[in-house]
């Protein structure tokens, strides 16, 4: 009943903002896991050493298991990274371990360290289809609250980036740095490199300062941000817990419907929003 229409190439979306719990982890888990269930194949790169976003997907990220960290560091192959999600038969995850919390610091001595993830996602979905297997239609990489060596991987794989964005007071501070560093990566990295997609989170309209916060950012970017904003619902910040998106957990709450109807808006726009 939700099928969303496919992209014609797959589209690489980097899910940034430095900051902090503004639904970065929990948009990338709950966006991908709409698209899965609309029928698309997507994959989740979890590039942040909390692990987040592989806990919320159902998938193992004990130490040792082998994830993003042996991939940028290692340089072993994504392919062997790669695990199906339990709950979506078309999502794919690479999970991140704990060892990423010490890759911040050992890619810096490592030769083309911006572009190791780019390099190893590019290889991964040529592979994929010198195989003839089914084309990644999305893939989503989750990022940790900083701009250091893990984040600039990111930006450099991902041709768009989606800004999650919390209504709260201090939602616009920072994002002038965040928009400098993606001009940085733009000029020097990726030419590609754009901002197509903002989100508003954990959005409660009934205060007059989220109200305000809002429409700040749809004055601001008017083209990139989207028509649905994510309310804050208990069951979406339950759903983790469980090793699950709300779309599986809860699929009738209003946390799981305002995802849904937000991937079906990114869905419809064009790649270049
Ligand atoms: P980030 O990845 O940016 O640090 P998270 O996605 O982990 O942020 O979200 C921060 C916290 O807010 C988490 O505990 C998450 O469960 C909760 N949360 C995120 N979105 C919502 C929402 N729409 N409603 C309620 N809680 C939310
Ligand atoms: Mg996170």
């Amino acid at each position: 009943n939700h099928s969303f229409a496919r992209p014609e190439t797959t589209r690489i979306i980097t899910v940034a903002n430095q900051k902090g719990g503004v639904g970065k982890t929990t948009t990338t888990v709950n966006m991908a896991a709409s698209l899965a269930q609309g029928g698309l194949n997507v994959l989740v790169i979890d590039n942040d050493p909390q692990g987040n976003a592989s806990t919320a997907l159902g998938i193992d990220h004990r130490a040792g298991v082998p994830s993003v960290y042996e991939v940028l560091v290692e340089g072993a192959p994504l392919a062997e990274a790669v695990q199906p999600c339990p709950d979506f038969p078309t999502l794919l995850c690479v999970p991140a371990t704990i060892d990423l919390s010490g890759a911040e610091i050992e890619l810096v001595s490592l030769v083309s360290r911006e572009t190791r993830l780019r390099r190893a996602l590019d290889v991964y979905l040529a592979d994929r289809d010198a195989a003839g297997e089914p084309r990644i239609d999305y893939v989503l990489v989750d990022c940790p609250p900083s701009l250091g060596l893990l984040t600039v991987n990111a930006f450099v794989t991902g041709r768009e980036v989606l800004i999650p964005i919390q209504c709260e007071y201090y939602a616009l501070e920072g994002l002038s740095q965040l928009l400098k560093t993606i001009q940085l990566i733009q000029a020097h990295l990726n030419p590609e490199l754009h901002v197509s997609t903002i989100l508003l989170t954990m959005y409660d309209s009934r205060t007059n300062l989220a109200q305000q916060v809002a429409s700040e950012v749809r004055e601001h970017f008017p083209d990139q941000t989207l028509v649905t904003s994510i309310p804050r619902s208990v069951r979406v910040s339950e759903a983790p817990s469980h090793g699950q998106t709300v779309i599986s957990y809860e699929p009738s709450s209003t946390g799981a419907l305002a995802y849904r109807e937000a991937a079906r808006e990114l869905s419809e726009r064009a790649a270049r929003g």
